[in-house]
């Protein structure tokens, strides 16, 4: 058996007028994450582990943020594409393991959606997904609610 770590890291502002989304699930917050797609950090970053772990660049390169046709993209499409190149390169996930870093709203009752919605995406058990949750303890940009960052590893397997 082969295997390949790769890992990734987002971070998006937030501002009023935007939508919360975090893995997938639409979290109600008075404020939501601005970028060109749906800014969903978690997704971002565990594509760029996945990404990674095979040395096939990031993805600014697949979707990139001044094309019009990733505007307001809903990123478990874009996360299933990438698997889909991952799978086309002899690779299957093994894990994922991420951490999403946010002073507020609290997180914790979403973590299960947010798995089960990657989950889905990724055709993967429940178990192949670790998402945590953190606040910043007030420090920095994040611990100012300025934005929200994630940080996640992809195990990447083949036989
Ligand atoms: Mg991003």
């Amino acid at each position: 058996m082969n295997i390949r770590i790769g890992n990734g890291y987002d971070i998006h502002k937030l501002g009023t007028g935007r939508r919360l989304i975090l893995g997938g699930v639409d979290i109600p917050h008075e404020v939501g994450l601005i970028g060109h797609s749906d800014a969903d950090v978690l997704t971002h970053a565990i594509m760029d582990a996945m990404l990674g772990a095979l040395s096939l660049g990031d993805i600014g390169h697949y979707f990139p943020p001044d094309d019009a046709k990733w505007a307001g993209a809903d990123s478990l499409v874009l996360l299933r594409q990438v698997n889909e190149l991952v799978r086309s390169r002899g690779w299957q996930i093994g894990n994922i393991d991420s951490v999403i870093v946010a002073e507020r709203p609290k997180l914790k009752p979403h973590i299960t959606t947010m798995r089960d919605r990657l989950c889905a995406t990724l055709e993967l058990k429940p178990d192949c997904v670790g998402i945590k949750a953190t606040t910043n303890e007030k420090l920095g940009p994040v611990g100012r609610e300025e934005g929200i960052a994630a940080y996640a590893v992809a195990l990447l397997v083949s036989n």
